[in-house]
């Protein structure tokens, strides 16, 4: 099976980094905790230190290594292009090799590996959400009604759905003679606990006559175990997401989640040439759309006589690939917003996989900047393109006891589609 990168093969990135301390500035762990440890040069000098065994994976170590979001917000800022994300991911990956799993790793590897029970466990959840949960204000989502390990009280949570979105829909949904054929790589927040925002995306496609095509056996981009160092779990599910992506032809792949993008269009592609060809075809579903003019379709339309104002959030795993312009784009043409922009768009949330399940504490602290932005915009809505990005603004936003909504941005693109 093809292989990840070891930690031995970011010897020259690793080298390149000259310690001026540029990442400083833009590394939101840094930013809410002002320790060297935190920040990419010590991450970077960290997993050098480990190479050459100066240093064992334990302590201090580990606890460093493990305050990393794996943003990528340093690399996108560094001059020399140093990608610590990718490095912190190798050492952790390497650290597992030589320590196995941790609790919330094993946990992770094992739904994530196994499909079937990831539905069930999905299934039961959504059967049982009335039990487990308890509504907060309308929209805003769920608070377990009871602790539970790694999951804090007080902690926003969306519902889990007790039928998936891939089994709400058939594989193939045709559109018009001679218009393109994707795939639709869903990912797990949107089949499991945001099935609204596929449902959303099909009806956007149909739109503009697309033929859509799901296919059922695809599983997790892997992202969660990047995270949390499971590489062999990563590698199993990207060669069946291979699989599963590559038995009908399609002209391209589109995502709408920010992470399963980076999944396919950056990290599968570290695994040899397949999955690089597979990558070039992986599009994020706004670029997509303003490439088939939509954003000139929905600037035609007439104004909403209500206009909201809605706000943008860059999903980091967006915003360092380059794609800024067109989801604003997207969301500056629609007849029914007043979009502003507000301080800080470009930061992270602070969800970070695996991160906030370890350190929610710390993740709180840099998303209580993000819901202060969100506020002090006048926002109603802040839009975004990513389903963890969503949980966590929302958490913020309800930890900051505001009324606003976090929303993906393709439900506000539907809301100006004329009615069929
Ligand atoms: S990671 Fe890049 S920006 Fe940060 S210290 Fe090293 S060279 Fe400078
Ligand atoms: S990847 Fe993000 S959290 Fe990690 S060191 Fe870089 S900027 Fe900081």
């Amino acid at each position: 099976m093809a292989k990840l990168k070891d930690l031995e093969d970011y010897q020259e990135e690793i080298n390149q980094c000259v310690k001026c301390g540029a990442c400083r500035a833009h590394c939101p762990v840094f930013a809410a905790e002002k320790r060297e440890g935190r920040v990419a040069r010590g991450k970077v000098a960290l997993c050098q230190a480990l190479l050459t065994g100066d240093v064992k994976a334990e302590g201090k170590v580990l606890e460093d290594l493990s305050q990393c979001l794996l943003c990528g917000s340093c690399e996108a800022q560094c001059p020399n292009k140093v990608p610590t994300d990718e490095i912190v991911a190798a050492a952790r990956r390497r650290i597992v090799e030589e320590r196995g799993l941790t609790t919330v790793g094993t946990a992770v590897a094992a739904l994530l590996s196994r499909p079937r029970l990831m539905n069930l466990a999905a299934k039961t959840s959504g059967a049982l959400s009335n039990l487990l949960f308890k509504k907060i204000p309308e929209k805003s989502g769920l608070h377990l009604r009871f602790p539970a390990p790694y999951l804090e009280e007080g902690r926003t949570l969306p519902p889990l759905t007790a039928k998936p979105f891939r089994e709400r829909v058939p594989e193939v949904i045709p559109g018009d003679p001679g218009r393109p054929t994707v795939a639709f790589f869903t990912g797990c927040g949107i089949n499991y606990m945001y099935p609204e925002i596929g449902e959303a995306l099909l009806k956007v496609l149909k739109f503009i006559g697309v033929t859509v095509i799901i296919p059922k056996d695809q599983v997790c981009c892997g992202l969660p175990a990047v995270s949390a160092g499971a590489g062999a779990t990563v590698e199993a599910l990207a060669a069946e997401n291979l699989r599963a992506l590559s038995r009908t032809p399609v002209d391209q792949i589109v995502t709408a989640c920010a992470s399963c993008s980076a999944g396919l269009g950056k990290i599968h592609p570290q695994m040899g040439e397949e999955y690089v060809v597979q990558g070039k075809k992986c599009i994020d579903i706004f670029v997509f759309l303003v490439q088939q003019g939509l954003a000139e379709k929905l600037a035609a339309l007439p104004k909403a006589a209500k206009q909201t104002k809605v706000t943008w959030h860059d999903p980091c795993h967006l915003r360092t690939r380059g794609i800024t312009k067109e989801p604003r784009q997207i969301l500056a043409s629609l007849p029914q917003v007043d979009f502003v922009e507000m301080a800080g768009a470009a930061s992270c949330c602070g969800l970070g996989g695996t991160y906030s399940v370890y350190h929610y504490q710390h993740s709180k602290k840099i998303g209580a900047k993000k819901a202060a932005n969100v506020k002090a915009s006048g926002a109603a809505l802040v839009a975004t393109d990513c389903p963890g990005c969503i949980m966590q603004l929302q958490d913020s936003i309800n930890h900051l006891g505001e009324q606003a909504r976090a929303v993906h941005l393709l439900e506000l693109v539907v809301a100006a589609l004329p009615e069929e």
